[in-house]
């Protein structure tokens, strides 16, 4: 099952020239999931060249222009498509009044059902095998990072142990692989753990962005396999980070290594960074997570399955 995530923008406050607004576009196995809709993001997906189409989900972090103002033409652009899915729009209070103005004020043409759901701590989302995951930030209004979750997998199965055990091949293999113990004829009980591994880890990705650092962070993003985090300012401009609520790249670096995740995907550029200065985010990052990505629009990532 292919889990792929795409940057779609890494700006912040406003879209610059060669570089959109901060969102970031999931596909699991063909659905997709879009995290944050600021000006300009149906363009960047565009150049993406996606079926992009039909979004199963859009989780909205806060209710600032520069995550939301992309929504309109998202929801008047996914007209294009017939669907019957509803398309479920997640994020703070202010959300449904703010699509409900947008449609009836543009008189929007959108053929589908829209779904705005408040955004809480817990699981915002339930698809087959995965969640999605809210938990509150700190910033200037109320703010949510969210985690994209797969549940276990099986573990591995071993023919050889079944073999071995005199299993015959066929049904009863398919059953101890369902999860259900067998009895053979000679009356002997087997169960799956006797031919089977461990249930494997699932994958996780996890967006954060537009929040006053604090070390619970990393609880909530504990394992991920990408975090995609705001690293708005250099280390040098904590105090101006601090006082605007946002996140320099260095605790950007300290909440990906004290969540013990794989890599570090830097987001949400302060627009006073031109691109070859961008690199300073990048060093102070590294200095705490070597694994980290200056993240530039439209990088794709793509996430294995674990064994
Ligand atoms: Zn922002
Ligand atoms: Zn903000």
């Amino acid at each position: 099952m292919n889990l792929e995530a795409f940057q779609i923008g890494t700006s912040g406050m406003m879209p610059l020239p060669g570089r959109f607004l901060t969102s970031v576009l999931v596909r699991r196995d063909g659905d997709l999931f879009l995290f944050d809709s600021g000006e300009g993001t149906q363009v960047s997906m565009k150049m993406l060249n996606l079926k992009w189409k039909k979004i199963s989900a859009i989780f909205i972090s806060h209710m600032h222009a520069d995550h939301v103002t992309g929504l309109p033409g998202m929801l008047m652009l996914s007209s294009q498509v017939d669907r019957v899915e509803p398309l479920y729009i997640i994020g703070p209070q202010k959300l449904a009044e703010y699509v409900e103005s947008q449609r009836r004020i543009l008189d929007m043409y959108i053929n589908y059902e829209i779904k705005v759901i408040p955004v809480e701590t817990g699981i915002v989302y339930q698809g087959d095998g995965f969640s999605v995951q809210a938990f509150p930030l700190v910033h200037t209004k109320p703010c949510y990072g969210y985690c994209l979750v797969e549940e276990k997998r099986k573990g591995e199965f071993f023919p050889e142990k079944a073999i071995e055990l005199g299993i015959p091949k066929g049904k009863l293999w398919g059953t101890l692989q369902g999860g259900t113990p067998v009895t053979l004829d000679d009356g002997r009980v087997i169960t799956s753990d006797m031919v089977m591994g461990q249930a494997r880890d699932g994958r996780k990705i996890s967006y954060v962005t537009d929040s006053l650092y604090f070390d619970h962070i990393a609880d909530y993003v504990h394992d991920s396999d990408i975090l995609f985090c705001e690293g708005m300012f250099e280390k040098a401009l904590s105090e101006e980070a601090r006082e605007k609520k946002h996140m320099t790249s260095y605790e950007a670096g300290l909440i990906a290594c004290d969540s013990n995740s794989h890599m570090l995907c830097l987001q949400h550029y302060s627009p006073r960074y031109s691109d070859r200065e961008l690199k300073i985010l990048l060093k102070d990052a590294q200095s705490v997570f070597p694994n980290t990505v200056l993240t530039r629009d439209r990088m794709t990532f793509n996430v294995p399955l674990k064994d």
